[in-house]
């Protein structure tokens, strides 16, 4: 697809981010080019349409950008899901590992309902710890996740693998 040249050139590296050896994937770059950020959820909406998804669900906070209009265009909902202590409501929570230490991510209960069939969205999958604590949350409350769908993959660190069985899709690796 043509279109996914444009969108990988528009993708910024910046070295040295957030610390020294990291080459930080910065979309802000992507979202400057309404082509490229266009065709980013028009690729993701022409896979997810007519699937019966009813949950998208995005990742705080990169996923909040890109969960959002997919949603809208498939008829879905859209559920954040959250750092600890952003959401007002009764929360259900996951912790994950990191490099350094853990996290939690949160979701209001309530959001979905049991036999609902959602998509996970981020920017970006690295080491697919993140995304394998969404997978978890919405999957004890007896919802099917259907694939997840990130913009950027770093293959080296084997996120893929970390997910098991659990589909993935992504536009630029
Ligand atoms: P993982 O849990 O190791 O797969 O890390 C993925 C999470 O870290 C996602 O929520 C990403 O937004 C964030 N992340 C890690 N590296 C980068 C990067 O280079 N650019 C943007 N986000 C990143």
């Amino acid at each position: 697809d043509e279109r996914i040249a444009g969108i990988a050139s528009a993708i910024r590296v910046i070295p040295d981010f957030p610390k020294p050896g990291i080459m930080f994937q910065d979309i802000t770059t992507l979202l400057l080019d309404p082509k490229a950020f266009k065709d980013t959820i028009d690729l993701f909406v022409e896979r997810y349409k007519d699937k019966n998804i009813s949950v998208v669900a995005g990742i705080e906070a990169r996923g909040f950008i890109f969960g959002p209009p997919i949603a809208l265009a498939i008829g879905a909902k859209f559920v954040p899901m959250r750092k600890p202590k952003k959401l007002p409501g009764e929360v259900i929570s996951e912790e994950y590992s990191l490099e350094y230490g853990t996290d939690k991510m949160e979701m209001h209960v309530g959001a979905v309902q049991a036999g609902e069939r959602a998509l996970v969205v981020d920017d970006l999958i690295a080491t697919g710890g993140t995304l394998t604590a969404a997978i978890r949350l919405l999957e004890r409350v007896g919802v099917e996740v259907f694939e997840c769908a990130c913009v950027i993959e770093l293959p080296e660190l084997k996120g893929r693998e970390r997910l098991g069985d659990k589909p993935l899709f992504v536009l630029v690796s």
